[in-house]
Formats: C-alpha cells, structure tokens, sequence
C-alpha cells in the first residue's frame, strides 16, 4: 500500500499529523469548543427562504467580493464594541482557519516566520507549516498568561513576520490586556516590522472587551473572528477579520476567486438577521462556563481562570488516562497535548453535569 512518505509531497510535510480532534459518536461531546444550542426554528426558515432565493441564481459565480455579508459584519463589529468598522476594513472567507491560512500566504510564505505564544491554538502553527512558513514556538507564563518581557525578547530575537496572540487563547481560556499587545505590537515593529495577528475566536465569551479599538492608527494590526463560536453556526464555515483597509486589499493577492459560496452567504446573512438570538445563548454559556469553573475548583482541581466558552482542567499525571476513562462514561473532552491538563467545553447544564459527575467519579479512582 502506498504511504504519504512514497509520493513526492514537500519535504516540510514529511512525518506531520493532520489537524485530527476525534469525532466520535458518544452522548456528550464536549471537545471541539462548539455551541451546544441548535439555530431556532424561525433562523433555520429564513436560511432556507435566502438560500432558496439564491438557488435560482447558481448558474453564477457569487459575489467574488461578499459585499453585503461585509457589510452586515462590519455593522456587527461596530454595534457589539462602540468601535467604528467600515465593510472596507472587513474580509471574510470559509472559517477564520482560511482567514488566517490567506493572512499567512500574504504575509508569511517560504523564508519568513510566524511566531505563536503556546500552548496556544494549535492551526496557527500547522497553517504555517502548510504555507511554508517557519513556525517559532514562543513562551508563556506557567500560570498560561504571555509573559510580555519573555515575548518582547523573543520577537527582538527571531524577528518574525506575522505574530500571532490569541485571545482568548485556545486551549488556556486566558484573555490577554490591550497593553500586552501593545508592547507586542510595538516590538514587532521595532524588530522587523511585522503583522500582528489578534485571534479573537471566542471573545464574545470574554468577561474583558473586545481588542478591535486597537486597530486604529495600525496598519499591521489584524483582528480575525469566527462565527462558529458565538453565532453557534461552526457547520457553516465563516470567519472574517477586520484590520486596515490595505491588508483588505493584500489578501486578495492570494484568496482565490469566488471562494465564498453563494449558499454560504445567504446563510450568514440570515444568521446576522437573528443576532440578538444567537447572542442570547452567549449569557447562558458565560454563566455555565462560570459554574464549570467554580465545581472543578470544588472537586478539588486546577482550573484556569476563563474568559472563553472552555475550561482547562487538571492537573494529572497521566492526562491521556483520565481522559479516557471520562470517555468511557460517556462524554469526550479534549486532550491537547498540555502536560498535565484537558480541555472541556461549556454545554448544556444537563451535558455539564454529566460532565462533571463522570469527573467526579473518575477522580475519586485516581
Ligand atoms: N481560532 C481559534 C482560537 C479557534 O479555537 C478556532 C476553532 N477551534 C478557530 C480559530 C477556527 O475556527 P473556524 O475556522 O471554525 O472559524
């Protein structure tokens, strides 16, 4: 049988792992940091209604621009943070992971490097990889905060291209200060200069504002957002970013035409029609993400301080045990590879608590 290492792939790729979260098919599932609650009824007509009127129109290409989708996202920006966003400032494409996969092929590439602060999300790294951009894993704090002194040193040393924060950062649930970022932000300036890439993914979860008002006055500071979070819309594929105009207009440079389906749109309209809605279960999962916290600290465990719609827990000798035996009643939480600690995503109150008697049991065995 032929292996990936027979064919003539890049010589970067050899010996990698694909992006792989199990999806398996047990009651709970609680490890892709997915939105528990179903689109509502009367969402899911008006998607049908405005993918049923584009239907009529798929013998063309959509519009290779997305304009009315960037307009209603930029009104989202400017409605949800009190910041100014015009639709210029706005690009959108299938999931924030091709948002920074275009980022990364404008601004990273052969010879250039992207710094990331880890344990952080684990695609900034392998996007880079699959761009051919070298990846310089950077240093956080052991309480998972960005030790900014350590940051500094390191981006003055390695001089990357694209500096990556997240926040919340994914798999901690550590939000990060608009001054960390920037003094990041200015240090990446001063080493090389750089684009600064801020992965807000879960901010709407965040007990701190949004870090989008930063981008004013800098061009190379770049916001990217997702709708697969707090919209509860993962299975439609929409990521946007807001930044300067200008990086707008870079990323054409290498999106590809029509990337953005006309199905696609029309759903994201319509799911941007009912964001009061949606929004409306970000309170529910705030408080669920709060309580999550508050009983594994009852039970005894580490927890990480949250602002996202996860939990990191631990801390266990052997990580991949208890994640199994979790498993094995019934619910699936994640392993990220984090020495010591797991990952959990805030769900119903009846899948938190299955959780959370599955981790009571199974620590009481340790
Ligand atoms: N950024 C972060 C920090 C994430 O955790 C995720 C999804 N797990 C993404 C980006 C990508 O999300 P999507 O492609 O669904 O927009």
């Amino acid at each position: 049988m032929t292996k990936i290492d027979d064919l003539p792939i890049r010589d970067e790729l050899r010996g990698q792992s694909p992006y792989g979260a199990p999806q398996l098919d047990v009651p709970v599932q609680l490890n892709t940091n997915e939105n528990p609650y179903q689109l509502p009824e009367e969402l899911v007509a008006r998607i049908a209604e405005r993918v049923a009127e584009t239907a009529r129109n798929l013998n063309r290409y959509p519009d290779r621009d997305a304009v009315e989708l960037r307009e209603a996202l930029a009104a989202y920006l400017t409605r949800t943070t009190g910041h100014p966003v015009a639709r210029e400032q706005v690009w959108a494409a299938n999931g924030s992971n091709e948002i920074i996969q275009q980022l990364l092929q404008t601004f990273g590439g052969p010879g250039r490097t992207a710094i990331g602060f880890e344990p952080s999300y684990s695609m900034h790294a392998l996007i880079s990889r699959g761009t051919g951009t070298g990846w310089i894993s950077g240093p956080r704090s052991a309480d998972f905060t960005i030790d900014v002194a350590a940051a500094e040193a390191a981006i003055a040393e390695h001089r990357p291209d694209v500096v990556f924060v997240c926040s919340p950062n994914n798999p901690t649930g550590t939000a990060v200060a608009a001054e960390t970022v920037l003094r990041l932000y200015d240090a990446a300036q001063a080493a090389r200069p750089s684009l600064v890439i801020v992965d807000e993914a879960y901010v709407e979860f965040s007990h701190r504002d949004s870090l989008l008002p930063l981008l004013a006055g800098r061009p190379n500071l770049v916001v990217t957002r997702t709708m697969s979070k707090a919209f509860g819309a993962a299975g439609l594929r929409l990521g946007y970013l807001a930044a300067d105009p200008a990086v707008v207009d870079a990323v054409q440079l290498v999106r590809l035409p029509y990337h953005l389906s006309a199905v696609t749109q029309a759903t994201a309209l319509a799911c941007l029609e009912h964001t009061d809605t949606l929004l409306g279960y970000v309170g529910r999962l705030k408080a669920e993400r709060d309580r999550l916290v508050d009983a594994l600290r009852g039970l005894g465990l580490e927890v990480t301080d949250s602002d996202a719609n996860f939990v990191q827990f631990g801390r266990f000798d052997d990580t991949h045990a208890v994640w199994q035996a979790i498993l094995d009643r019934g619910v699936l939480v994640r392993d990220n590879g984090v020495p010591g600690w797991l990952r959990v995503t805030a769900g119903t109150p009846a899948e938190n608590d299955a959780f959370l008697d599955a981790v009571a049991t199974v620590i009481k065995e340790l």
